[in-house]
């Protein structure tokens, strides 16, 4: 199975609409968090890791860019105000992203689990999320965090290709694609995403390291946490991540 059999349609377009991916549940289902600073290689991890595991990727970041191609006059204001920081390569206000979560709280109760990634990025959206996911009934089974030098971060960022069709991510040296600038997947042609940009990346460290890095302390405190160098091949670290997985008590 790949992440685009995988119907995310509730995610993208809300909670008034069906998506199949219940049809065959896993054994077992993962409901995970996964942080990290961008350019670590999160959004590789949870694709292979929704591929292999099977829990639906819900990506606050995909839902910005999926309505970004959403006609002027079809986007409310929070969703503009939203992409015009998204574009800055800043955070999208906690109560804009807070709400289109809980619009589409129905994707956590999905039986083959769910795969959070980019959210939450505060402590106060991680603060909205244990109210959802108590209201839901729904307990968390650990928090992924990758680490990385920040100086090698940057460096991979600005590498970094995503497909303008089905938003594969690849990395001009470590990822490449068979034909350069074609998506392996789709054909559809790789893009340096705007908030991937030099000045864009600048904005969205110094954010991470403000607002998303004491997270960290946070699930630490859960006793949710689990740490997990970055460093490696994509498949390397999946399996340093699938060994933590196994070994979390059930
Ligand atoms: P990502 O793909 O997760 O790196 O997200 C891309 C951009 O979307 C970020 O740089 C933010 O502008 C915005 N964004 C995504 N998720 C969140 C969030 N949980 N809180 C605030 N802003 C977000």
């Amino acid at each position: 199975m790949t992440a685009q059999d995988l119907d995310r349609a509730a995610w993208f377009k809300g909670a008034s609409v069906e998506c199949s991916i219940d049809s065959s549940p896993p054994d077992r289902p993962f409901r995970l968090v996964l942080l990290g600073a961008p350019g670590v290689g999160k959004g590789t991890q949870a694709e292979l890791i929704s591929q292999r595991l099977r829990p639906c990727h819900l990506s606050t970041g995909d839902v910005f860019r999926a309505a970004k191609s959403l006609p002027a006059s079809e986007r409310t204001p929070a969703i503009t105000q939203a992409l015009a920081c998204m574009q800055r390569g800043e955070l999208v206000p906690d109560d804009t992203v807070i709400n289109i979560v809980r619009e589409r709280s129905r994707c956590m109760t999905c039986p083959a689990g769910f795969l959070l990634d980019g959210f939450p990025r505060t402590v106060r959206q991680a603060e909205a999320l244990d109210v959802l996911l108590t209201q839901l009934g729904v307990k968390l089974d650990a928090v992924l965090s990758y680490d990385m030098p920040l100086e090698q971060v940057i460096a991979r960022l600005s590498g970094r290709r995503t497909c303008a069709g089905c938003k594969a991510v690849f990395h001009v040296t470590g990822r490449p694609p068979k034909v350069p600038d074609v998506c392996d997947n789709c054909g559809g042609q790789l893009v340096l995403r705007e908030d991937d940009r030099p000045e864009s990346i600048r904005v969205r460290m110094q954010a991470y390291q403000t607002s998303t890095a004491p997270l960290t302390d946070y699930y630490q405190k859960a006793g949710l946490l689990v740490s997990l160098s970055a460093a490696g091949a994509p498949e390397e670290i999946y399996q340093r991540t699938a060994a933590a997985l196994s070994s979390l008590r059930r």
